[in-house]
């Protein structure tokens, strides 16, 4: 029997994509409160600070919370397979190199010839007019367009990781395009008009990933940085010569003067050939900027440590794991002979350490007037870390003695923070806050909102919103000093990361968290704590740094998600950034793109080096236009579009309600795939019709339902569903995607038939299984990699082969209750399951912890959380969810 579906229809039901209600809304009363301190840097050409100030998706924050819960469902473990649901058998594992599995997936658009249009371009280079751009589509039927019936085919999953769409240009225009690892859009081919739009029932939106660490990137020193004269895009590859003087720009048509300077090439040390520059040959480039992109002369690299040291934090062990990190790496941080460095700790008072030139140790002050905090000896606080190393060695080799005995259990984190940032506001920096506990004295005190009761009903979350707005307003005071706050979060208690959290939220911050942090009992973490950290004090960092999207007119920018400020309407604040953040953005269409036959977007990110060079990265990317509903449907990124709807579902679930945001996220899936039933399909059928491109759609949705942050009747800890959140907003799209929908493989089978071969290893490359019990077997053994934690299960009657040979266990029993580390050993099997192992973990910048769980292991329901197309006792299967779809289309 089919179960009923969990929510009934509302005529006013939530829906997410084009529809007016999810229109920007008005600007806030006024602008946070920052006096006078240095000026911030040029912002991008326009002078910065002085716009008004726009909102961004987190403010008007109403904590109404409405919508009727689902009723709770009690169905049992497993999924049964219902009547006439077969399975059909899989494709054989391909014998193929992955790169060319990944070439003949359906998603990839394979080349095809494109008409030249009549009265084409000047003498300018062909690949550049944008008049050859978009090709018809009308030919064939293309792959992404095929139909396919979601209730009968049930292997969707291409046996490697989904690779992005190619948007359909002429193979010269997408040669030159940006990399869809650092620039993506939900709908690579984009309509023609906001009504075609609206008729898709898709999101427009882009992804981005802009301070991505890049193996090539071409620099480019020249005393002009050509722009567009009207808008100020930069000069691309998409732009067009109309002759050798003359270069139209591709975002407003202006046409500009190409400067003499232009007409050398540095490349080929040849003159007159300016459409063979390298700004007109990359998409992405960097330029390091003269002196009319600063206010100010750079600012120097400062970092500022905030270290919780109460008992609880003591009794963590944090402290000496972080202090023997930052020894390790105190030659790696970036900077120059200017970097500064500095220490706060706090507990029920404030310490603070002079760590001046000639002091023959640290010096440790202690304010402990916390309503007003002032710094004590301002100038020896922060200091140059070339001058002062020994002293700062001292201190991270005394700090975890210093407080070992220490009986004070409150924590005065708001004042720390004040301090902090009076500290750091002359210069601007890194701010680094590691705190293990609820703030509970002075400002910005906190208490207990979570119910650990409540944590699996069924009715609606509460609290997502903060419950002051200190942390938000000191943040927006840092973001205006150019300070950056980065929490580290280590906790086994609840911390009330929806309200902490807003410290990095608005300051372009970073959130680490750490739940359940413990030097002895909790060995993962520690290991995924110090590897964070390795990272987190030697990777790259921009300063001072705004970043601003443009795009084409007629196409407008409205919501932005990440951590940042919105300074004006399409300019982010973002006092640090750092290559492992992600950003969003939705877009609507404002006036009809009838004439065009291709579009483009450009992020431009101007930050200050941490050697002090003020620096561009602009990142350009192309898209057609078109002007049918089954061509936006062909070029529909299922990805980025699933990206894009978790970060608007966030934005809903706080200023609305977590229900009324699952809603619409299962809308979003039911309107699209009615829309193509309708308005695109001209033969109908019976069955949930798909096109190819979005067949994974519904798959998707159905994940970001059971994912942590929006799932319900599954009890889950309250900051632990925020983090999740925040995750979903602030990672790159690839990183993102593996929280929604983990990859699966099987691991006590591995060859190496069809694997990769890097620099003299050999990464076998098991396919990508379905999720769900039925693909376990007893037998064997299988790795769940979920982006931060990876589970790897072993089966009850697991071959001896790959216990003894992998595991280096005699027997299933012998398998450690707690097991987080493959064993070095000497045998075939063991190489190659830690080569596949470590190749997955180099590919992200953050260090995934592995757990190895036997059958009855404690973390097997978190295992068995993620076989998402099974049914659980709160949610539904699969093929249930695809039969609730295919009811209220065909209502
Ligand atoms: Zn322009």
């Amino acid at each position: 029997m089919i179960p009923l579906p969990p929510h009934t229809y509302q005529p006013n039901r939530p829906a997410y994509g084009p529809p007016p209600t999810m229109k920007p809304t008005a600007p806030p009363a006024g602008p946070p409160g920052t006096t006078g301190t240095p000026p911030p840097p040029k912002a991008d050409g326009d002078v910065a600070g002085n716009g008004p100030q726009a909102p961004n998706s987190y403010n008007h924050v109403d904590n109404r919370m409405a919508g009727a819960a689902p009723p709770g469902r009690h169905l049992g473990h497993y999924p049964s397979l219902p009547p006439g649901y077969q399975n059909t058998s899989a494709p054989p594992p391909s014998s193929l190199h992955p790169a060319l599995q990944a070439a003949t997936q359906p998603y990839t658009q394979g080349p095809q010839p494109y008409q030249q249009q009549p009265g084409g371009p000047g003498p300018g280079p062909a690949q550049l007019s944008p008049s050859m751009a978009a090709m018809s589509l009308q030919s064939s039927t293309p792959e992404a367009l095929r139909v396919v019936n979601l209730l009968q085919e049930r292997n969707l999953l291409p046996p490697a990781p989904v690779p992005a769409p190619t948007p359909c240009l002429t193979q010269d225009l997408q040669k030159l395009n940006c990399s869809p690892e650092v620039f993506r859009c939900t709908l690579t081919s984009i309509p023609q008009t906001q009504s075609v739009l609206n008729k898709a029932k898709l999101p427009l939106g882009l992804l981005l990933h802009p301070f991505k660490d890049l193996s090539q990137l071409p620099v480019v020193t020249s005393s002009t940085i050509v722009r567009c004269r009207s808008c100020r895009t930069y000069i691309n590859p998409f732009v067009s010569f109309l002759d050798q003087r003359r270069w139209k720009c591709n975002l407003c048509y202006r046409v500009n003067d190409v400067p003499e300077e232009f007409m050398y090439n540095p490349v080929s040390r040849s003159y007159g050939e300016p459409h063979k520059r390298p700004e007109v040959q990359n998409a992405t480039i960097e330029f390091i900027a003269p002196s009319e992109y600063m206010l100010r002369p750079p600012q120097p690299a400062v970092y500022l440590f905030v270290l919780d040291v109460s008992h609880n934090a003591v009794e963590t062990g944090y402290l000496s794991v972080f202090c023997q990190s930052l020894l390790d790496n105190i030659s790696a941080l970036p900077g120059d002979s200017r970097t500064k460095v500095g220490f706060i700790t706090f507990d029920s008072t404030i310490h603070f350490y002079n760590l001046q030139e000639g002091l023959s140790q640290p010096q440790m002050l202690i304010v402990s007037d916390i309503e007003d905090i002032f710094l004590p000896t301002p100038d020896s606080l922060l200091v140059n870390l070339n001058e002062c190393k020994e002293l700062v060695q001292d201190l991270l080799k005394s700090l975890p003695n210093l407080f070992e005995k220490t009986m004070e259990t409150q924590s005065a984190l708001g004042s720390a923070l004040q301090a902090a940032f009076k500290l750091l506001s002359p210069t601007g920096g890194r701010m680094s806050v590691f705190q293990t506990q609820l703030p509970n004295l002075g400002v910005g005190a906190l208490q207990s909102r979570e119910d650990p009761n409540q944590r699996a009903s069924a009715k609606d979350v509460q609290h997502l919103s903060p419950a002051t707005d200190f942390y938000k307003k000191l943040a927006l005071d840092c973001s205006g000093q150019q300070v950056a706050v980065d929490l580290f979060l280590l906790s086994a208690q609840y911390c009330d990361l929806a309200t902490l959290g807003c410290i990095s939220r608005y300051s372009a911050g970073s959130v680490y968290y750490y739940p359940s942090y413990h030097h002895q009992h909790n060995p993962a973490q520690v290991e995924r704590f110090q590897r964070d950290l390795k990272r987190y004090l030697t990777r790259k960092i921009g300063f001072e740094a705004v970043m601003r999207i443009r795009c084409t007119k007629g196409l407008s920018i409205h919501t932005f998600h990440g951590n940042f400020f919105v300074r004006s309407t399409d300019l982010l604040s973002l006092p640090n950034v750092n290559p492992d953040a992600g950003f969003a953005v939705q877009m609507s269409i404002e006036e009809n793109l009838d004439d065009m036959q291709v579009v483009s977007f450009q992020a431009a990110l101007l930050y200050t080096s941490s050697k002090g060079e003020r620096r561009i990265r602009v990142h350009t990317m192309c898209l057609p236009v078109v002007s049918s509903l089954s061509d936006v449907f062909a070029g529909a990124d299922v990805q980025a579009i699933t990206g894009l709807l978790a970060c608007m579902a966030v934005d809903r679930s706080v200023t609305s309600s977590l229900s009324d945001a699952r809603d619409a996220m299962t809308n979003a899936a039911i309107d699209s795939l009615s829309s193509y039933r309708q308005s695109a399909l001209t033969i109908q059928q019976p069955g949930l019709l798909a096109p190819a491109c979005l067949r994974l759609f519904p798959l998707y949705i159905l994940a970001l339902l059971k994912q942590k942050a929006f799932r319900t009747g599954t009890s889950t800890r309250l900051d632990e569903r925020v983090f999740a959140m925040y995750q979903l907003k602030y990672q790159p799209l690839a990183f993102a995607m593996l929280m929604i929908h983990p990859a699966l493989y099987r691991l006590d089978d591995l060859s190496d038939e069809g694997a990769l071969n890097i620099s003299e290893r050999t990464i076998p490359q098991p396919r990508v299984l379905q999720l769900s019990v039925e693909k376990l077997s007893r037998e064997g053994a299988f790795l769940m990699d979920a982006g931060l934690v990876m589970y790897l299960w072993i089966g009850r009657n697991c071959h001896q082969n790959f216990l003894s040979q992998v595991l280096g266990v005699s027997s299933y029993a012998a398998v450690p209750e707690k097991l987080s580390l493959l064993p070095e050993l000497d045998t075939a099997e063991s190489q190659r399951t830690r080569a596949f192992v470590s190749w997955l973990r180099d590919q992200r910048p953050f260090f995934p912890s592995l757990h190895i769980i036997r059958d009855e292991s404690q973390l097997k329901p978190h295992f068995l959380q993620n076989m998402i197309e099974d049914r659980t006792e709160s949610a539904l299967s699969y093929y249930e969810f695809l039969l609730h779809l295919q009811q209220q289309i065909s209502k």
